[in-house]
This record gives C-alpha cells, structure tokens and sequence, in this order.
C-alpha cells in the first residue's frame, strides 16, 4: 500500500501510475498530474508531515510483517 500526498489517496501498487525521488524518498502517485503538482512544491506536500507518511509507513510494514507471526525479541 503506498500514500499519495497530493490527492490524499492510499495506493494499491496497481494504481501507481507515477513516482517522484525527492531527498532520497520515493514517493508514489495515482497519475501524472499528482506527481506534476508534487514536483512544483514538494515541501507544501510532505512539509512537516513527513513523519506521518513515515509512521503510516512503518504501521503498513509491521502489520504486513507480523501478521500469523508472534513479534520476536532480538
Ligand atoms: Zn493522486
């Protein structure tokens, strides 16, 4: 599941249908014209909300991860 922060939709990896790397983050979009919008002003996009696509992120991994599995300690 990805996230585009232009249009605020969560992705399916089938209706990814662009990609832009910005400070070595590739972020995901449903077409061109979110990915368009993003690229003119990135940081009105993820600004100070990184950390939430970050976290949404990390909760899509874990729950994928640990789903049938009991979590482990190292
Ligand atoms: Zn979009």
């Amino acid at each position: 599941m990805y996230y585009d922060p232009v249009c605020k939709n969560t992705l399916s990896e089938e209706k990814v249908n662009a990609t832009y790397s910005y400070n070595g983050i590739t972020y995901e979009f449903c077409c061109q014209g979110c990915r368009e919008q993003f690229q003119g002003d990135p940081e009105k996009y993820i600004g100070k909300n990184w950390w939430q696509r970050f976290l949404y992120r990390m909760a899509e991994s874990n729950a994928e991860e640990f789903k049938g599995q009991k979590p482990s300690c190292h």
